[in-house]
């Protein structure tokens, strides 16, 4: 009887302190999807092999009026070539 007592207490501890932990981390921001951080910030595809990237870091390439971005340099070089 004394074990079932103990075992309820350290699941409603285990509860407790997995409260306290989400808590504390979406408020410090981890909150995954419609942060202010992820506002303005759209991936695009690399058309080589699929990877989402950021425009703002990744090699580019203009064709036709339209901006390709890519990985790698190895990836736009793969596309240059075809
Ligand atoms: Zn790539």
């Amino acid at each position: 009887m004394l074990r079932i007592l103990q075992i309820l207490l350290i699941l409603a501890l285990i509860r407790a302190v997995w409260r306290l932990a989400k808590g504390v981390l979406e408020g410090a921001g981890y909150r995954r999807v419609d942060g202010p951080a992820n506002v303005g910030v759209r991936l695009e595809r690399d058309p080589v092999c699929g990877t989402y990237v950021s425009p703002t870091k990744a090699p580019a390439l203009q064709i036709g009026g339209r901006t390709l971005y890519f990985c790698s340099d190895k990836c736009r070089r793969e596309w240059e070539r075809r």
